[in-house]
């Protein structure tokens, strides 16, 4: 395995991702065949989409550069 992987986790319940589904979101097994997550920005509420910064995947709000909220894919996974 290679040491530069970058760390991803699973949109839905945080653990290791292992692959992405149809819309790129890292999703791990069990997950994959989900339906996309949806997630609106409490800031303005346009849809936030998965992006992959340096430090790995995160949620950016479409509204940006107007809004610049974020979140970890940690933070906002479902209990
Ligand atoms: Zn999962
Ligand atoms: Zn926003």
């Amino acid at each position: 395995m290679a040491k530069e992987t970058k760390m991803s986790s699973c949109v839905f319940c945080g653990e290791n991702a292992t692959k992405k589904n149809k819309v790129g979101q890292p999703v791990c097994g069990e997950h994959a065949d989900k339906d996309p997550r949806q997630v609106a920005c409490p800031e303005c509420g346009m849809p936030m989409k998965i992006k992959e910064g340096r430090y790995g995947f995160f949620w950016g709000c479409e509204g940006y550069p107007q809004c610049e909220e974020t979140f970890q894919v940690q933070e906002l996974v479902e209990e």
